[in-house]
C-alpha cells in the first residue's frame, strides 16, 4: 500500500473564504493542500458590495492593503427605494469601520487566489470528489482514471475545511454519513449583466449603489470603479421570466420595470445590448457547520457553511470572518481542545438565525406588492 504525506490542514475550494483561509492558517505555520480548481482571468465577478464590517476583519487577516487599488472604490452612498417610491439615501460615513468598498469581485479574488497559491505547501488543482476519515485523519485518494479524484499520491490531512461555496463539496459528503444536514431555505435566482457607456458618452456617472423593488423581485446596481454598471435582479426561479437570458427583449422589457434604475441607465447613456446571465442565490446552510467526523476534525467556511440572500450584503465578509476564524479552530483542535470548534459552530448557528430574522423584516418592509407572489412568499 502507497503511504501518503500528512499535512496539518485540507482546505477545500477557490474563492475568497478559501484564499483568505490558506493566507490565514499559513500566518499560523500549519501546512497547508489546498484543492480548488485553477481560476481563469475574467474580467467581471457578480457581487461587488463589501460592507464596512469586513474591513477590521481584513486588517486582522494583513490583506487590508488589497483594497488600495484604482480598481476599487470606497462606497459611501446607497439609495433604496422599497417599500416607498421615493429613494431613501443612506450614508455609510455612520458606520464605524468607515466606509464599504465597490470592489472588482474578479480582480480581488485574483490577488487572493495568487497570494494563497503562493503560500500554500501544496496545490491541487481539481475538484474534491472523494475524501475519507482513516483513524483520525483526513485521506484523500490518489488519482486514478476510474475513481477520477485528484492527486497522484494520496494525501493525508488533519483537519478540513470545506471552503466549496454553494457546492458543499465536503458537507455534501458528510451529509451522506448524517454527520451534518443540508438545509434550503428558498431558490433565490440572480439575472446579472454588466453595462458600458455608450461609446464617446460625456456624462460622468454617480459612483452610487442603488436598491429598487419591484412586483416580481428587487434589483441592485452599482457604478464600479472602471465606470460600468452591475445590474442585478433577483426573484424565484418560477418568477424568472423565460428567455431571459438569450432574448434581449425579454431582458430589456424587465429592466422597463424598473423606475429609477432605468433612468440611470437612461440619463447616464449606459447601453444594454447583450442579455443577462443566471446564478444561484439561494439561502442553504449547513447544520452543524463544523464538527468532528468520527475521529477528524472539520469545519465549513463561507457560502458552503452558509449561504445568504445578497440583499443582506454580508457574503464575502462573513467568508473573510470564518478564514480568520479558522486559526485559533485549527490550533486548539490539533491541541485537542474542541471548544473553539463548538463555539464557531455555535456563532454559525446565532449568525444564521439573525440573518434569517434580518432578511425576514426587511422583506416585511415592502409592503406594496404585497398580492404578489414573491412579496407573498416572504410575507
Ligand atoms: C448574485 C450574487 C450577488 C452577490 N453579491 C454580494 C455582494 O454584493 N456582497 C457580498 O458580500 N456578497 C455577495 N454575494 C455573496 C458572495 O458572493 C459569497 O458569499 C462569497 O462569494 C462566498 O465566498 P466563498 O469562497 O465561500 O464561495 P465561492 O465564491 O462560491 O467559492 C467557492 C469556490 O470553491 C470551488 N469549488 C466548488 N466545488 C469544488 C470542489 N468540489 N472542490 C474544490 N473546489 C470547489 C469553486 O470553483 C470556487 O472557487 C453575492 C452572491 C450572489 C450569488
Amino acid at each position: 500500500m502507497i503511504s501518503s504525506t500528512l499535512y496539518d490542514v485540507a482546505i477545500v475550494g477557490g474563492g475568497l473564504a478559501g484564499a483568505a483561509a490558506v493566507i490565514a492558517l499559513k500566518q499560523s505555520g500549519f501546512s497547508i493542500v489546498w484543492i480548488r480548481p485553477k481560476m481563469e482571468s475574467i474580467e467581471y465577478k457578480v457581487g461587488e458590495s463589501l460592507a464596512p464590517a469586513a474591513n477590521p476583519i481584513l486588517a486582522e487577516l494583513g490583506l487590508s492593503y488589497l483594497l488600495d487599488t484604482p480598481e476599487h472604490r470606497s462606497s459611501n452612498t446607497t439609495f433604496s427605494a422599497w417599500g416607498q417610491e421615493a429613494l431613501v439615501e443612506r450614508n455609510s460615513v455612520i458606520h464605524l469601520e468607515g466606509a464599504g468598498h465597490i470592489v472588482n469581485r474578479a480582480k480581488l479574488e485574483m490577488d487572493l487566489y495568487s497570494l494563497a497559491t503562493e503560500e500554500s505547501d501544496l496545490v491541487i488543482e481539481s475538484k474534491l470528489k472523494e475524501i475519507s476519515e482513516r483513524n483520525g485523519n483526513w485521506l484523500i485518494p490518489a488519482d486514478s482514471e476510474e475513481q477520477n479524484t485528484v492527486a497522484d499520491k494520496p494525501v493525508s490531512t488533519r483537519f478540513a475545511i470545506d471552503a466549496s461555496g454553494r457546492t458543499q463539496a465536503l458537507g455534501k459528503i458528510l451529509s451522506k454519513q448524517n454527520v451534518t444536514k443540508l438545509k434550503t431555505d428558498d431558490h433565490l435566482v440572480c439575472a446579472y449583466a454588466f453595462l458600458k457607456q455608450r461609446p464617446n458618452s460625456e456624462v460622468l456617472a454617480t459612483p452610487a449603489t442603488l436598491i429598487e423593488s419591484t412586483k416580481n423581485g428587487w434589483w441592485y446596481a452599482s457604478l464600479l470603479s472602471n465606470g460600468d454598471l452591475s445590474v442585478n435582479f433577483y426573484t424565484d426561479p418560477d418568477l424568472m421570466p423565460r428567455g431571459v437570458t438569450n432574448e434581449l427583449d425579454v431582458w430589456r422589457a424587465l429592466l422597463d420595470q424598473t423606475t429609477h434604475i432605468a433612468h440611470w441607465i437612461d440619463d447616464a447613456e449606459f447601453e444594454v445590448n447583450s442579455e443577462p446571465e443566471l446564478t444561484s442565490a439561494a439561502t442553504r446552510w449547513l447544520t452543524p457547520a463544523a464538527g468532528i467526523a468520527k475521529k477528524a476534525g472539520w469545519m465549513a467556511i463561507g457560502d458552503a457553511a452558509a449561504s445568504f440572500d445578497p440583499l443582506s450584503a454580508h457574503g464575502m465578509t462573513t467568508a473573510f470572518w470564518a478564514a480568520a476564524q479558522s486559526q485559533k479552530i485549527v490550533a486548539s483542535y490539533l491541541a485537542n481542545d474542541y471548544s473553539a470548534l463548538q463555539k464557531y459552530t455555535d456563532a454559525v448557528k446565532k449568525g444564521r438565525r439573525n440573518y434569517l430574522l434580518q432578511r425576514n423584516s426587511m422583506y416585511s418592509h415592502e409592503k406594496r406588492f404585497r398580492n404578489n407572489t414573491f412579496w407573498k412568499r416572504r410575507l
